[in-house]
């Protein structure tokens, strides 16, 4: 499983905006990964996460430890935090009923 930035081949333009992004710590609320299949969309949507919640990352290093108990979580989905939407097989895009629900969840307190 590739867990890291340096890891991921191909969209090394995104991967430097991503990596900009957590370096000088100005993160929109909202990133939207989109694209054909087969290009790592849902491997670098995880590898940004972890970046994010990763308990062992440096600021100087946009790197995920990929190791820690939060990397673990969000690459086994399994993170509270991190929800991962896709389009369901019979609809052509993600509809606006799972982006309800999500937001529905996202101020939903424990
Ligand atoms: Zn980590």
């Amino acid at each position: 499983m590739i867990n890291k930035f340096k890891d991921f081949i191909g969209n090394t333009e995104n991967l430097k905006v991503l990596q900009n992004k957590i370096l000088s710590k100005t993160i929109p609320n909202a990133f939207l990964f989109y694209g054909p299949s087969g290009l790592g969309k849902k491997t670098l949507a995880y590898i940004f996460s972890a970046s994010l919640n990763c308990m062992n990352r440096s600021d100087k290093d946009a790197e995920p430890c990929g190791i820690c108990s939060n990397c673990k979580r969000i690459f086994t989905d399994t993170y509270p935090d991190v929800k991962l939407i896709t389009r369901e097989p019979d609809r052509a895009s993600i509809s606006i009923e799972q982006v309800r629900e999500i937001k529905k969840q996202a101020y939903q307190t424990a």
